[in-house]
């Protein structure tokens, strides 16, 4: 049934988790207010396209998800390159960098992260370094890629990944700085991490372990390469920085609002402080399938929540329960993660096989169990099963001996 309170609500970050909340809260209640508030210029686009856009095979528009029509359609107020700089949930209000107090009957905090830098000589005030987050990002690198031979990227994490290969489709020979011995090591092992290299490889990436930026080599204003901690030089006139994210909620620093890496939530989305959620990937929320906190970078999670979220703000009740899946093509296959992928916890174990493939690939998969359940996987190769792999860590049964465990390699 639809409601008409005249409640307002206050969104913070215009991703799909807050866009999503908006569009949702609209259709449940036409006579609510909506505050959808960005620091960025743009309404919705799709971050998961960028990487198309910056291999060369997704023009700009069909990144746009949204446009500034649909917020006025919808009645949603969208406030685009302000920033919030702080929240008194006292008085319940926000505070802009422009624009007055905004106050709000329930705030949704959904602003993602930021990709950190890298402080190393060479770096400040140095243009043509990126971090490839946003749509403005993804312009700027595609605009240098054009006038560029070499780049250099380093990082273990998808963001890395991402410009490697981006660029490399682009044309441009990367070489890839990673400190640790394999990319994702909290999702793969060495032998996975292996097999991520044969293949950036075959596509004429030069991977280097082990390795880090200790210094940006600058002439003329311009970085010429850079050099590794470990004092070999590598060419590049192009720096892509993948080296984490940090999660965007600094602004509640004089709340009590409860926050860690991400900003705390139960299973509703709800933080310690009635009336406040958070959703996406800033939301450091209560997972029951897993029975922990976690934070989560994916797409599929970021819309859930945002959905979720509308309906407890308005008054509902409903539990985020997902498991949650992220699929990215590496080259020519792909990668595919599902339920608890980022392992940091001791008391998860693992078993992992590589095995012969189709088109002369090689399939590698990797479950992961806690407390003898099924509570994650991950397959690079064939995506086949994964439905099926989904549904069983759903089930939450219990794998206690080798040859349960292994049973799972099997399943399509
Ligand atoms: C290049 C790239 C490739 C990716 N590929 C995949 C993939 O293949 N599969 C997958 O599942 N996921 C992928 N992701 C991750 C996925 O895009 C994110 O998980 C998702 O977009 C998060 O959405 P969100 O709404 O939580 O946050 P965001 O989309 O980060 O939105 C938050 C917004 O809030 C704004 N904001 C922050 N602080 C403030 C403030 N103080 N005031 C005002 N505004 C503020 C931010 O600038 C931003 O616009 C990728 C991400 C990137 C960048």
């Amino acid at each position: 049934m639809t409601a008409h309170t005249g409640k307002r609500y206050v969104i913070i970050g215009n991703g799909i988790a807050g866009t999503t909340c908006a569009q949702e809260l609209r259709k449940n209640d036409l006579s609510c207010e909506i505050w959808l508030i960005t620091n960025e210029p743009y309404p919705l686009y799709n971050r998961v396209s960028l990487k198309r856009l910056l291999d060369g095979v997704l023009p700009e528009q069909k990144v746009m998800m949204r446009d500034l029509a649909w917020h006025e359609s919808q009645r949603i107020t969208l406030l685009r390159e302000t920033y919030v700089t702080h929240v008194n949930t006292h008085e319940k209000v926000v505070y802009l960098d422009h624009g007055g107090p905004l106050a709000y009957d329930a705030l949704l905090v959904a602003s993602g992260g930021w990709p950190n830098r890298l402080d190393a000589p060479g770096i400040e005030g140095t243009p043509h370094i990126y971090t490839f987050m946003t749509l403005d990002d993804t312009k700027r690198i595609i605009g240098r890629a054009l006038e560029s031979k070499a780049a250099i990227t380093t990082g273990g994490s998808y963001m890395a990944y991402d410009l490697t290969e981006g660029l490399s489709k682009r044309g441009v020979h990367v070489t890839w700085l990673m400190r640790g011995p394999f990319w994702l090591r909290r999702t793969l092992d060495a032998e996975g991490g292996r097999l991520v290299d044969e293949i950036v490889a075959r596509h004429g990436v030069s991977v280097e372990h082990g390795e880090e930026i200790r210094e940006v080599i600058v002439r003329d204003g311009a970085p010429r390469g850079v050099i590794g901690t470990s004092g070999r030089e590598y060419e590049g006139g192009l720096i892509g920085l993948g080296v984490g994210l940090t999660l965007n909620h600094a602004f509640l620093r004089e709340t009590p609002v409860a926050r860690d890496k991400g900003v705390i939530t139960d299973e509703y989305l709800e933080t310690n402080v009635p009336g406040v959620f958070a959703a996406g990937d800033v939301a450091e929320f209560y997972d029951p399938i897993l029975g922990a906190h976690r934070t989560l970078g994916t797409w599929d999670n970021a819309l859930s929540h945002g959905r979720v979220a509308a309906i407890n703000m308005a008054g509902g009740r409903e539990a985020y329960l997902d498991v949650p899946t992220r699929s990215s093509p590496i080259f020519d296959t792909n990668i595919v993660a599902m339920g608890l992928f980022e392992v940091t916890d001791p008391a998860v174990e693992a078993i992992q096989r590589a095995a012969p493939g189709e088109r002369s690939m090689t399939d590698y998969r990797r479950f992961f169990f806690r407390e003898n359940k099924l509570v994650g996987a991950v397959f690079l190769g064939s995506p086949k099963g994964r439905k099926k792999v989904v549904e069983l860590i759903r089930a939450g049964a219990a794998y206690r001996t080798v040859s349960e465990r292994e049973s799972l390699f099997e399943v399509r």
